[in-house]
């Protein structure tokens, strides 16, 4: 820590273990590598300090979450809201040359914008926000948030979009989601020429899967004849494949899922049959009575949770990837996904060769995908990386 310390932050004191954590370059301290936290408060803003009183940097503190530290600067900051102007400034900044063809995409994201516990999202002239710590709950906190975002971006309206279960982890009073500032709360967004329906304070997440906008532009280059997208959500995959298939079908549990993506589909002019049943169901049927298809998606949901997870979670993604392969006439395309941090993409990568195996087919890796680039990665920082997408090529 090069500059001097003010004296008024509270100082958080680490074991070694903690420290090298942070050297490796990290930005989480655990609270079970926590010695001491004296007159820190729920948020607060700290200095960090070495088992022998050395200064490692500043950070965000947070009296119940697990990740006790998220280390914000290297540095001394003793005024946080004026640091949250820049980065939201530098994240935009950041996003010019990277994103195309899009008028939604991810804004802030956490820990790889190096804002911890935000997140923003753009909408077309809307944006939403998740505030997921303590430190971003605050009320100057917010107040720096909305005048940077206000004023770097004019959006028509600011909704909140609440994780209860989040707010419970981080001990904060609950809080519902609602309009932020402005009245607007639906709009069209357009990504690769594809439009959706968005209603800001409806959907899972802030209302679409912004992290596979990307994906969705890949899979289509490949796509071809008879598609299945399986976990289609509110049809960004299908919707994609449309122009370039003889047919679509697309299955989800959800019904007020499939409705949004019935209004998609009317709104691009495309025809998706859309099917709302549980995947493993459909798959097996679809499989025992010899059904087929050139071009198959799978995103299912987050399988592995916590690492307590994975084993189960790996025998969910080999079920469905085996199936799919068996279904897949030659020269098909599968697009696989994961969005479970747990699962590596080495991982996942050796389950789809089991799964091949078991299924006797020979597969052409075409790609092996990400998230889209406005939801950044720290190369330090390996939960930054969550989102795999394979695309891979049946031999005939
Ligand atoms: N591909 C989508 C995102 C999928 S998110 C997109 O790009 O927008 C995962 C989806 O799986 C959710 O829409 C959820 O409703 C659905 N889902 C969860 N469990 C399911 C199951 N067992 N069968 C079918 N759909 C399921």
């Amino acid at each position: 820590m090069s500059q001097s310390l003010p004296a008024t932050l509270p100082k958080v004191k680490i074991f070694p273990r903690g420290a090298s954590r942070l050297k490796d370059g990290h930005i989480w301290v655990y609270r079970s590598d926590i010695v001491s936290a004296d007159g820190a408060s729920p948020g607060s803003l700290v200095t960090v300090v070495d088992s022998r009183g050395k200064p490692l940097g500043t950070a965000l503190y947070s009296s119940a979450s697990q990740i006790a530290i998220r280390l914000i600067s290297h540095d001394a900051v003793d005024d946080f809201p004026p640091l949250i102007r820049q980065r939201i400034a530098d994240a935009i900044a950041y996003r010019q040359p990277l994103v195309h063809d899009t008028d939604a995409y991810r804004v802030i994201f956490s820990e790889g914008d190096l804002l911890p516990g935000l997140i923003v999202d753009r909408y077309n002239d809307m944006l939403s926000v998740q505030v997921l710590t303590q430190a971003m709950d605050s009320d100057p906190v917010r107040q720096a948030f909305m005048a940077e975002l206000t004023g770097q971006l004019h959006p028509a309206s600011i909704v909140e979009r609440v994780d209860p279960r989040v707010r419970e982890l981080e001990n904060l009073p609950p809080r519902l989601s609602s309009l932020l500032q402005g009245e607007k709360t639906a709009t069209v967004v357009t990504m690769n020429g594809v439009r959706f329906n968005h209603q800001a304070l409806e959907g899972q997440k802030t209302g679409a899967f912004l992290d596979q906008r990307e994906n969705y532009a890949a899979a289509a280059q490949y796509a071809h004849g008879e598609a299945l997208d399986v976990f289609c959500y509110h049809g960004g995959f299908a919707l994609h494949l449309a122009s370039h298939c003889t047919g679509v079908t697309a299955v989800d549990s959800s019904r007020p899922a499939l409705e949004v993506a019935d209004r998609n589909a009317a709104l691009n002019q495309r025809e998706v049959e859309w099917i709302e049943a549980n995947a493993f169901d459909l798959l097996k049927d679809y499989a025992v009575s010899g059904q087929r298809y050139d071009t198959i998606v799978l995103d299912p949901p987050a399988f592995a949770k916590s690492k307590r997870d994975l084993d189960a979670a790996m025998r969910g993604y080999k079920e469905l990837n085996l199936r799919a392969l068996k279904m897949l006439r030659p020269g098909g395309i599968l697009v696989t996904c994961s969005c479970s941090f747990h699962v590596s993409q080495a991982l996942f990568l050796e389950m789809l060769a089991e799964s091949a195996r078991d299924a006797h087919r020979t597969l052409r890796l075409v790609e092996v995908r990400g998230q889209a680039k406005d939801h950044p990665i720290l190369l330090n920082i390996p939960e930054t990386a969550y989102l795999k997408c394979v695309i891979v090529s049946v031999t005939a």
